[in-house]
Protein backbone atom coordinates (compact mmCIF):
# COMPACT_ATOMS: atom_id res chain seq x y z
CA UNK A 1 0.00 0.00 0.00
CA UNK A 2 1.30 3.69 -0.37
CA UNK A 3 1.83 6.20 2.25
CA UNK A 4 -0.65 6.08 5.43
CA UNK A 5 -0.90 6.41 8.81
CA UNK A 6 -3.77 3.95 8.90
CA UNK A 7 -4.24 1.05 11.52
CA UNK A 8 -5.21 -2.42 10.33
CA UNK A 9 -7.03 -4.65 12.61
CA UNK A 10 -7.60 -7.87 12.37
CA UNK A 11 -10.92 -9.94 12.48
CA UNK A 12 -11.36 -13.60 13.42
CA UNK A 13 -13.06 -14.51 10.15
CA UNK A 14 -9.17 -15.05 8.51
CA UNK A 15 -9.16 -15.30 4.40
CA UNK A 16 -13.06 -15.43 3.36
CA UNK A 17 -14.18 -17.32 0.05
CA UNK A 18 -16.94 -16.42 -1.97
CA UNK A 19 -17.94 -16.25 -5.21
CA UNK A 20 -18.66 -13.73 -7.73
CA UNK A 21 -22.66 -13.32 -8.04
CA UNK A 22 -23.59 -10.36 -9.50
CA UNK A 23 -21.17 -7.81 -12.21
CA UNK A 24 -22.65 -4.63 -13.68
CA UNK A 25 -21.17 -1.86 -15.31
CA UNK A 26 -22.33 0.97 -13.24
CA UNK A 27 -20.83 4.02 -14.55
CA UNK A 28 -18.60 5.08 -16.70
CA UNK A 29 -15.19 4.32 -15.04
CA UNK A 30 -16.80 1.91 -12.37
CA UNK A 31 -17.64 -1.88 -12.38
CA UNK A 32 -19.71 -3.15 -9.18
CA UNK A 33 -19.31 -6.70 -8.54
CA UNK A 34 -21.43 -8.98 -5.67
CA UNK A 35 -19.81 -11.41 -3.66
CA UNK A 36 -21.65 -13.68 -2.11
CA UNK A 37 -21.45 -17.20 0.15
CA UNK A 38 -21.88 -18.74 3.64
CA UNK A 39 -18.72 -17.79 4.65
CA UNK A 40 -19.80 -14.22 4.63
CA UNK A 41 -21.77 -15.42 8.49
CA UNK A 42 -18.57 -14.66 9.81
CA UNK A 43 -17.86 -11.30 8.56
CA UNK A 44 -16.89 -8.33 11.13
CA UNK A 45 -19.65 -5.82 9.80
CA UNK A 46 -17.55 -2.38 10.71
CA UNK A 47 -19.51 -0.27 8.08
CA UNK A 48 -17.79 3.03 7.24
CA UNK A 49 -14.51 2.82 4.78
CA UNK A 50 -13.82 -0.68 6.13
CA UNK A 51 -11.57 -2.27 3.55
CA UNK A 52 -10.05 -6.04 2.75
CA UNK A 53 -7.23 -7.28 0.86
CA UNK A 54 -8.96 -8.76 -1.99
CA UNK A 55 -7.20 -12.04 -3.33
CA UNK A 56 -7.76 -12.57 -7.07
CA UNK A 57 -7.55 -15.51 -9.09
CA UNK A 58 -4.95 -15.23 -12.09
CA UNK A 59 -5.46 -18.67 -13.22
CA UNK A 60 -8.24 -21.40 -13.33
CA UNK A 61 -6.42 -23.31 -10.73
CA UNK A 62 -5.62 -20.20 -8.35
CA UNK A 63 -5.63 -21.45 -4.85
CA UNK A 64 -6.99 -19.08 -1.94
CA UNK A 65 -6.51 -22.27 1.03
CA UNK A 66 -3.35 -21.59 1.73
CA UNK A 67 -3.18 -18.14 2.47
CA UNK A 68 -2.27 -16.98 5.94
CA UNK A 69 -5.39 -15.70 8.11
CA UNK A 70 -3.90 -12.28 8.69
CA UNK A 71 -2.03 -10.47 5.77
CA UNK A 72 0.54 -8.60 8.07
CA UNK A 73 3.79 -8.94 7.31
CA UNK A 74 3.70 -12.85 8.52
CA UNK A 75 0.58 -13.29 6.35
CA UNK A 76 2.81 -11.42 3.28
CA UNK A 77 6.31 -13.24 4.19
CA UNK A 78 4.13 -16.36 3.80
CA UNK A 79 2.17 -15.37 0.40
CA UNK A 80 6.00 -14.78 -0.83
CA UNK A 81 6.39 -18.36 -0.49
CA UNK A 82 3.64 -19.41 -2.55
CA UNK A 83 3.54 -21.16 -5.87
CA UNK A 84 3.12 -18.19 -8.42
CA UNK A 85 1.40 -20.60 -10.94
CA UNK A 86 -1.44 -21.24 -8.33
CA UNK A 87 -0.98 -18.23 -5.79
CA UNK A 88 -3.64 -14.76 -6.04
CA UNK A 89 -2.94 -11.15 -6.94
CA UNK A 90 -3.56 -9.07 -3.51
CA UNK A 91 -5.32 -5.71 -3.74
CA UNK A 92 -7.03 -3.66 -1.37
CA UNK A 93 -10.85 -2.63 -1.62
CA UNK A 94 -13.42 -1.13 0.22
CA UNK A 95 -16.78 -2.72 1.53
CA UNK A 96 -19.65 -0.60 -0.69
CA UNK A 97 -22.27 -2.41 1.09
CA UNK A 98 -22.75 -5.61 3.49
CA UNK A 99 -26.00 -7.33 3.20
CA UNK A 100 -26.07 -9.99 6.34
CA UNK A 101 -28.81 -11.29 5.57
CA UNK A 102 -28.45 -12.20 2.36
CA UNK A 103 -24.78 -12.81 2.76
CA UNK A 104 -23.81 -10.36 -0.16
CA UNK A 105 -20.86 -7.55 -0.01
CA UNK A 106 -20.97 -5.25 -2.81
CA UNK A 107 -17.68 -3.69 -4.29
CA UNK A 108 -16.83 -0.92 -6.46
CA UNK A 109 -13.93 -1.03 -8.84
CA UNK A 110 -12.86 1.82 -11.01
CA UNK A 111 -12.32 0.77 -14.22
CA UNK A 112 -8.73 2.24 -15.15
CA UNK A 113 -7.37 0.89 -18.39
CA UNK A 114 -5.57 -2.35 -19.18
CA UNK A 115 -2.80 -2.42 -16.59
CA UNK A 116 -2.61 -3.94 -13.61
CA UNK A 117 -4.72 -6.98 -12.71
CA UNK A 118 -7.87 -5.83 -10.06
CA UNK A 119 -9.33 -3.23 -12.45
CA UNK A 120 -9.00 -5.09 -15.69
CA UNK A 121 -10.65 -8.33 -13.88
CA UNK A 122 -13.26 -6.44 -12.63
CA UNK A 123 -14.51 -4.76 -15.79
CA UNK A 124 -14.15 -8.90 -17.43
CA UNK A 125 -17.26 -9.18 -15.53
CA UNK A 126 -16.16 -11.94 -14.09
CA UNK A 127 -19.76 -13.91 -12.51
CA UNK A 128 -18.58 -17.01 -11.13
CA UNK A 129 -15.55 -16.70 -10.09
CA UNK A 130 -14.19 -17.21 -6.63
CA UNK A 131 -12.01 -14.85 -4.67
CA UNK A 132 -11.24 -14.17 -1.02
CA UNK A 133 -11.23 -11.63 1.24
CA UNK A 134 -9.27 -10.53 4.75
CA UNK A 135 -10.67 -7.78 6.59
CA UNK A 136 -8.52 -5.52 7.52
CA UNK A 137 -10.82 -2.77 9.67
CA UNK A 138 -11.63 0.89 9.16
CA UNK A 139 -9.21 3.23 8.05
CA UNK A 140 -11.16 5.93 9.43
CA UNK A 141 -10.92 6.82 13.36
CA UNK A 142 -12.20 9.96 14.03
CA UNK A 143 -11.03 12.36 16.82
CA UNK A 144 -13.46 14.72 19.08
CA UNK A 145 -14.32 17.36 16.41
CA UNK A 146 -16.76 19.62 15.10
CA UNK A 147 -15.95 19.79 12.17
CA UNK A 148 -15.84 16.67 9.74
CA UNK A 149 -13.53 16.76 6.50
CA UNK A 150 -13.56 13.96 3.75
CA UNK A 151 -11.57 13.95 0.56
CA UNK A 152 -11.14 11.59 -1.80
CA UNK A 153 -10.93 10.92 -5.91
CA UNK A 154 -12.98 7.98 -7.32
CA UNK A 155 -11.04 5.65 -5.67
CA UNK A 156 -11.89 6.33 -2.76
CA UNK A 157 -15.41 7.20 -3.50
CA UNK A 158 -16.52 3.96 -1.76
CA UNK A 159 -14.88 4.84 1.07
CA UNK A 160 -16.61 8.57 1.40
CA UNK A 161 -19.50 7.10 0.52
CA UNK A 162 -19.56 4.35 3.30
CA UNK A 163 -18.39 7.31 5.54
CA UNK A 164 -21.29 10.06 5.32
CA UNK A 165 -23.81 6.47 5.16
CA UNK A 166 -22.58 6.09 8.49
CA UNK A 167 -21.89 9.41 10.57
CA UNK A 168 -23.92 10.27 13.07
CA UNK A 169 -26.86 12.18 11.82
CA UNK A 170 -26.15 15.45 13.52
CA UNK A 171 -22.33 15.55 12.46
CA UNK A 172 -21.12 18.87 10.74
CA UNK A 173 -18.85 18.96 8.18
CA UNK A 174 -17.69 18.62 4.40
CA UNK A 175 -16.78 16.33 1.75
CA UNK A 176 -15.05 16.62 -1.64
CA UNK A 177 -15.05 13.93 -3.78
CA UNK A 178 -12.93 14.10 -7.50
CA UNK A 179 -14.35 11.91 -10.27
CA UNK A 180 -13.60 11.82 -13.40
CA UNK A 181 -16.91 12.34 -15.26
CA UNK A 182 -19.56 13.05 -13.48
CA UNK A 183 -21.82 10.15 -14.45
CA UNK A 184 -19.90 8.16 -11.90
CA UNK A 185 -21.81 10.03 -9.51
CA UNK A 186 -23.58 8.07 -6.89
CA UNK A 187 -26.34 8.57 -4.41
CA UNK A 188 -25.17 9.79 -1.09
CA UNK A 189 -26.99 9.48 2.36
CA UNK A 190 -25.32 11.82 4.34
CA UNK A 191 -26.39 13.75 7.64
CA UNK A 192 -28.44 17.32 6.66
CA UNK A 193 -25.09 19.23 8.33
CA UNK A 194 -22.21 17.80 5.73
CA UNK A 195 -22.07 19.70 2.78
CA UNK A 196 -20.81 17.43 -0.09
CA UNK A 197 -18.87 18.59 -3.15
CA UNK A 198 -18.59 16.82 -6.31
CA UNK A 199 -15.81 17.71 -8.78
CA UNK A 200 -14.63 16.74 -12.35
CA UNK A 201 -11.02 17.09 -13.10
CA UNK A 202 -10.02 18.25 -16.44
CA UNK A 203 -8.85 15.66 -18.72
CA UNK A 204 -5.02 17.22 -18.89
CA UNK A 205 -5.35 17.82 -14.74
CA UNK A 206 -3.32 14.67 -13.17
CA UNK A 207 -5.55 12.76 -10.30
CA UNK A 208 -6.56 14.68 -7.03
CA UNK A 209 -5.55 18.00 -8.45
CA UNK A 210 -8.82 19.24 -8.72
CA UNK A 211 -9.44 18.00 -5.20
CA UNK A 212 -6.75 19.57 -3.60
CA UNK A 213 -7.51 23.17 -5.57
CA UNK A 214 -10.80 22.76 -3.82
CA UNK A 215 -9.41 22.06 -0.66
CA UNK A 216 -7.39 25.16 -0.43
CA UNK A 217 -10.01 27.19 -1.31
CA UNK A 218 -12.77 25.94 1.49
CA UNK A 219 -13.86 27.47 4.06
CA UNK A 220 -13.25 25.40 7.53
CA UNK A 221 -15.24 26.91 10.39
CA UNK A 222 -13.50 27.65 13.44
CA UNK A 223 -13.29 24.86 15.89
CA UNK A 224 -11.62 20.91 15.87
CA UNK A 225 -11.35 19.46 12.78
CA UNK A 226 -10.70 15.54 11.90
CA UNK A 227 -10.02 14.80 8.41
CA UNK A 228 -10.05 12.06 6.20
CA UNK A 229 -8.27 12.12 2.91
CA UNK A 230 -7.44 9.64 0.46
CA UNK A 231 -6.93 8.32 -3.07
CA UNK A 232 -4.14 8.97 -5.35
CA UNK A 233 -1.04 9.47 -3.64
CA UNK A 234 0.08 13.22 -4.16
CA UNK A 235 -3.87 13.64 -3.16
CA UNK A 236 -3.50 12.24 0.49
CA UNK A 237 -0.51 13.65 1.47
CA UNK A 238 -0.73 17.30 -0.11
CA UNK A 239 -4.25 17.29 1.71
CA UNK A 240 -2.91 16.05 5.06
CA UNK A 241 0.51 19.01 4.65
CA UNK A 242 -1.68 21.88 4.07
CA UNK A 243 -4.13 20.99 6.75
CA UNK A 244 -1.72 20.65 8.96
CA UNK A 245 1.01 23.05 7.87
CA UNK A 246 -1.54 25.79 6.37
CA UNK A 247 -4.50 25.53 8.86
CA UNK A 248 -3.06 23.97 12.07
CA UNK A 249 -5.26 20.82 11.96
CA UNK A 250 -3.02 18.96 14.79
CA UNK A 251 -1.44 15.83 12.78
CA UNK A 252 -3.82 13.28 14.79
CA UNK A 253 -6.75 14.84 13.90
CA UNK A 254 -5.91 13.82 10.12
CA UNK A 255 -6.61 10.40 8.51
CA UNK A 256 -4.47 9.78 5.07
CA UNK A 257 -4.22 7.19 3.13
CA UNK A 258 -2.74 6.73 -0.48
CA UNK A 259 -5.14 4.22 -2.94
CA UNK A 260 -2.51 4.47 -5.70
CA UNK A 261 0.04 5.75 -7.14
CA UNK A 262 -0.17 7.64 -10.48
CA UNK A 263 2.83 6.63 -13.28
C1 LIG B 1 -7.59 0.96 1.89
C2 LIG B 1 -7.81 0.98 0.39
C3 LIG B 1 -9.09 0.87 -0.12
C4 LIG B 1 -9.32 0.92 -1.51
N1 LIG B 1 -10.59 0.80 -2.00
C5 LIG B 1 -10.81 0.83 -3.35
C6 LIG B 1 -12.13 0.65 -3.88
O1 LIG B 1 -13.10 0.41 -3.16
N2 LIG B 1 -12.27 0.73 -5.24
C7 LIG B 1 -11.21 0.95 -6.08
O2 LIG B 1 -11.40 0.99 -7.30
N3 LIG B 1 -9.95 1.09 -5.61
C8 LIG B 1 -9.73 1.02 -4.27
N4 LIG B 1 -8.46 1.14 -3.77
C9 LIG B 1 -7.37 1.36 -4.73
C10 LIG B 1 -6.88 0.06 -5.39
O3 LIG B 1 -6.33 -0.80 -4.40
C11 LIG B 1 -5.79 0.44 -6.42
O4 LIG B 1 -6.36 1.23 -7.43
C12 LIG B 1 -5.09 -0.76 -7.01
O5 LIG B 1 -3.88 -0.28 -7.55
C13 LIG B 1 -5.86 -1.46 -8.13
O6 LIG B 1 -5.13 -2.59 -8.53
P1 LIG B 1 -4.91 -2.98 -10.05
O7 LIG B 1 -4.43 -4.40 -10.05
O8 LIG B 1 -6.14 -2.65 -10.86
O9 LIG B 1 -3.75 -1.99 -10.57
P2 LIG B 1 -2.18 -2.03 -10.17
O10 LIG B 1 -1.55 -3.28 -10.66
O11 LIG B 1 -2.02 -1.72 -8.73
O12 LIG B 1 -1.64 -0.80 -11.02
C14 LIG B 1 -1.47 -0.87 -12.45
C15 LIG B 1 -1.47 0.52 -13.07
O13 LIG B 1 -2.79 1.09 -12.91
C16 LIG B 1 -2.71 2.38 -12.34
N5 LIG B 1 -3.87 2.53 -11.42
C17 LIG B 1 -4.15 1.79 -10.32
N6 LIG B 1 -5.29 2.22 -9.74
C18 LIG B 1 -5.73 3.25 -10.48
C19 LIG B 1 -6.85 4.11 -10.38
N7 LIG B 1 -7.78 3.99 -9.39
N8 LIG B 1 -7.01 5.06 -11.33
C20 LIG B 1 -6.10 5.21 -12.34
N9 LIG B 1 -5.01 4.41 -12.49
C21 LIG B 1 -4.84 3.45 -11.57
C22 LIG B 1 -1.38 2.42 -11.58
O14 LIG B 1 -0.88 3.74 -11.55
C23 LIG B 1 -0.51 1.50 -12.40
O15 LIG B 1 0.13 2.22 -13.44
C24 LIG B 1 -8.22 1.08 -2.39
C25 LIG B 1 -6.91 1.16 -1.86
C26 LIG B 1 -6.71 1.12 -0.49
C27 LIG B 1 -5.30 1.22 0.06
Amino acid sequence: MAISNIAVTHAPSGVVEVEVSGAVRISPHFVRLTVAGDELAGWRHLGFDQWFRLAVPTAGDTRFDNLADTYDMAGYLRYLTLPKATRPVIRNYTVREFRPDALELDIDFVVHGDHGVAGPWASGLPLGASVALIDQGCGYRPVEADHTLLVGDESAMPAVLGILRDLPRDARGQAIIELPDLADRQHVDAPDGVDVHWLVRRPEQPAGRAALDHLHELRIPEGPVYAFAAGESKLATGARRFLVNERGVPKRNVTFCGYWRAH
